[in-house]
């Protein structure tokens, strides 16, 4: 029985914000071992010297990862299960490929069996590229929820979703009615939320564009009747989109102040995307202590413009990563920080005035958006997104080894800092050697 591993640790205590060199915001060990608890928690965590003095800990106890990096669990806080299929579909931009691609590919989850099969298709590929936390769309069936909740229970996958609730502007055979969306809503979270696995639910009104009034107003009765409940939604991805929710609610300030107006920003919540925001509305998200998913992969695949990270942190937005699957181009949340880098590159050779503050996107900032900035974003730092005693043990490990290019590079590597620059850069599914669930390590089945 496993009670420890042992390799390079690595995770944060606080926000690194823009520092090169933010010591104090993370604990690095390079040669250090990490204590399970019987339940599955970490219990301990320090050097390989100090551990060894306070525990006698035997051969077989003990997994050897020396010369790998030990980090958190991914957390992607932005997806899409029933779009697995249509990731890199050609040709469009958001609105037109919603249509063409997303509507169409959501509409099969009507059938139970293969709703089940793509849930366990996507979990398997969020678990190979090392990603043990998602935040997550079902289509508007509520027996996809079910089939994506039963199969993150089998795993006891830390997941959030919600059925989609759409009720306008698109086609008949994917719109329900407010007090659908309302009962079928409720009764997921009646049975699911804090009640089975380590499921919660998120509400998740898809977007302004495809929710009357009526329905918002649905939304925002189950959002605060429930305690802890999450809401998930889109805000400002394309100025098509912008102009038409313009249209829709001529009385609204802004895209942002749509959900602000039908009471859904709080804590908890989570909008994808916010390229577009103004000033006043990144305060605003601020003030509600609501969250944004930056999802550059699906950003720069649609077109639909560069978010920019100077602007969310000097607005103090509890800020997240997420891949968009499926207008995002990929399950791996590396290649996310990847992606990320090169958008606050282009967003940094774009400005005419400068922002105070100027980010470059350090390796520091990337990991912590996709560790415990997520889980912050969440609200679940209590339990997830670092390797402190007391959380659950969610963790991955991560190989310099794992192709000819990452080994040629890590050799020249001698700083913490580059090499997580080098892992984010160059690795990719292949360079998640281990991942480990509540302190069980994976086995991935092939689903
Ligand atoms: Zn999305």
């Amino acid at each position: 029985m496993v009670r420890a591993v042992r390799g390079s640790l690595f995770f944060f205590l606080n926000d690194p914000g823009t520092d090169t060199d933010p010591a104090g915001s993370y604990q690095y060990y390079d040669d250090g071992i990490l204590v399970l608890s019987d339940d599955g928690y970490i219990a301990d965590v320090g050097s390989t010297t100090d551990m060894r003095s306070r525990y006698t800990l035997t051969a077989d106890e003990t997994i050897d990862y020396s010369g790998r990096l030990i980090i958190p669990g991914l957390i992607d806080t932005h997806s899409h299960y029933p779009q697995s299929e249509i990731i890199a579909t050609y040709g469009h931009q958001l609105i037109q490929w919603l249509e063409k691609h997303a509507f169409p590919a959501e509409a099969q989850f009507t059938d139970k069996n293969y709703a089940s099969s793509i849930s366990r298709f996507f979990l398997n590929e969020l678990l190979r590229n090392g990603t043990t936390t998602a935040l997550i769309f079902g289509s508007v069936h509520k027996i996809s929820v079910e089939a994506l909740f039963e199969e993150a229970e089998k795993l006891n996958m830390r997941i959030i979703g919600g059925k989609v609730m759409m009720d306008r502007n698109a086609p008949q055979y994917l719109l329900d009615t407010p007090e659908t969306a309302y009962s079928d809503s409720k009764a997921l979270i009646d049975t699911w939320h804090n009640k089975r696995g380590r499921i919660r639910y998120a509400i998740t009104p898809r977007f302004a564009i495809t929710s009357s009034g009526e329905q918002l107003k649905a939304a925002q009765r189950l959002y605060h009747v429930y305690d802890d409940v999450y809401l998930q939604t889109h805000v400002s991805e394309n100025q098509d989109e912008i102009a038409w929710v313009k249209q829709l609610f001529p009385s609204s300030k802004s895209y942002l102040n749509v959900y602000h107006d039908f009471g859904l920003l709080g804590p908890r919540s989570v909008f994808a995307h916010g390229i577009h925001l103004t000033d006043d509305e990144f305060k605003l998200l601020a003030d509600r202590n609501a969250a944004i998913a930056f999802c550059p992969t699906s950003n720069l695949f649609l077109g639909s413009g560069l978010f920019s990270v100077d602007h969310a942190c000097l607005a103090n937005i509890r800020l997240a990563l997420g891949t968009d699957i499926g207008a995002g181009t990929s399950f791996s949340m590396l290649k996310t920080m990847a992606e990320a880098y090169k958008v606050v590159q282009l967003k940094k050779a774009s400005y005419t005035a400068k922002p105070e503050k100027h980010t470059t996107l350090t390796p520091f900032k990337a990991f912590y958006m996709a560790t415990l900035g997520a889980a912050r974003a969440l609200y679940l730092e209590e339990s997830i997104g670092t390797l402190q005693p007391g959380k659950e043990g969610d963790f991955i490990v991560l190989n310099p080894d794992a192709t000819p290019l990452l080994r040629f590079r890590m050799q020249k590597s001698s700083s913490v800092a580059d090499r997580l620059f080098a892992f984010m850069m160059l690795a990719d599914d292949r360079a998640i050697e281990a991942v480990y669930l509540m302190g069980q390590r994976w086995q991935n089945n092939g689903a």
